[in-house]
């Protein structure tokens, strides 16, 4: 039998989580809801991260805006993705939500966060 122990960290409440396996069954408990349960259970199978970074303008000088996934990505593909994140650039104006990456890695989008006019 094997234990994992976390702090769900899908809301201010921050349960303490224990997973348990045996058998190859995985059971959860401390959480007060189904979200925690998903939560530990993907982190102990293929955890994941929304990854925040910024982005050069490249038409305009000293000039960034942030960016984030759209969705979380494989946690052991982070390294990987920052790569594609520094190596890209985009052209002002850009708005938030605009596409800076589709299918990064394919996974999610890379969405702007901040403005560049
Ligand atoms: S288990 Fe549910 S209530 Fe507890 S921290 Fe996670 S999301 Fe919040």
């Amino acid at each position: 039998m094997k234990t994992t122990e976390m702090i769900c960290i899908n809301c201010p409440l921050g349960c303490s989580l224990t997973v348990t396996e045996e058998d190859g069954k995985l059971t959860v408990t401390g959480n007060t809801c189904k979200r925690g349960e998903a939560y530990a259970i993907s982190e102990v199978t293929d955890p994941k991260r929304t990854v925040t970074s910024i982005v050069r303008v490249a038409n305009r000088e000293n000039t960034f805006v942030s960016v984030k996934t759209a969705a979380p990505i494989t946690k052991s593909r982070m390294f990987e993705a920052m790569e594609q994140i520094r190596a890209a650039s985009v052209n002002a104006p850009v708005r938030i939500g605009d596409i800076i990456i589709p299918d990064l890695l394919s996974e999610t989008d890379l969405i702007a966060t901040s403005n560049a006019d």
